[in-house]
């Protein structure tokens, strides 16, 4: 499988080229067209498999195909990671993956230590996909300066170290805030007992791949 035969945009394609990405690797190969088929997924596997990307270009793709003009805008999906350096390092792989759609696909990382009265002007043009930490979604939540209403695409990456960093409560809460219908991922090094809690809370009948 090549990433030709994924129906992806050209856009997309194009940055994965310049990566230098020659085939997606084997969870890439699962998870991107169930995802793309709109499933929800559970992703067990270590980092170095490619699993950033594996959720990253599956979100993209819809953020495109949502989009019918460049400048309509509306946040559809939220990624959430465990620290502001993961969030960080999700930002470069978005960027990287956008860089041929940049214009189209607007993100943000509200994670870093800002003051959300500062951060309010940012999401006033409504970023398409939102990276944060739970703690800090919460607070733009809890401020009202984010509204989830829209959001169709949720991510929890890394939900085992969502645990161990006491992010149990603020998920907990922060998904009161989503709309009925939406599509979630989560990824996770291991399945520990809390993951499995999580995943009842955030997936419906997802599908399971353990790598
Ligand atoms: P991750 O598992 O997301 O931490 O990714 C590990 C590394 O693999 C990162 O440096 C990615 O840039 C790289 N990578 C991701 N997908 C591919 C691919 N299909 N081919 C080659 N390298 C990749």
């Amino acid at each position: 499988v090549y990433f030709h035969d994924m129906e992806l945009d050209d856009r997309i394609l194009k940055a994965i080229a310049m990566l230098g990405w020659e085939k997606p690797t084997v969870i890439q190969e699962t998870a991107i067209p169930m995802a793309l088929e709109g499933k929800d997924l559970l992703i067990k596997a270590r980092t170095g498999q490619g699993k950033t990307a594996s959720f990253l270009i599956p979100v993209i793709q819809k953020v495109l195909t949502h989009k019918k003009t460049a400048i309509e805008t509306e946040s559809i999906a939220i990624i959430l990671c465990p620290s502001r350096e993961l969030c960080k390092q999700t930002m470069t792989v978005i960027g990287q993956l956008t860089r041929k759609c940049s214009q189209v696909v607007k993100c943000i990382d509200i994670s870093p230590d800002v003051e959300i009265a500062i951060q309010k002007p940012l999401l006033t043009n409504k970023p398409e996909i939102i990276v944060s930490t739970p703690s800090k979604l919460l607070k733009h939540l809890t401020a009202e300066t984010i509204t989830l209403s829209t959001i169709q695409y949720v991510v929890i990456d890394e939900a085992d170290l969502v645990f161990s960093f006491g992010y149990q409560n603020d998920i907990e809460e922060l998904i009161k805030y989503l709309p009925q219908f939406y599509q979630a991922i989560l990824a996770s090094a291991t399945l520990s007992q809390d993951v499995k809690d999580l995943k009842k809370l955030v997936l419906h009948n997802p599908v399971i791949l353990k790598l």
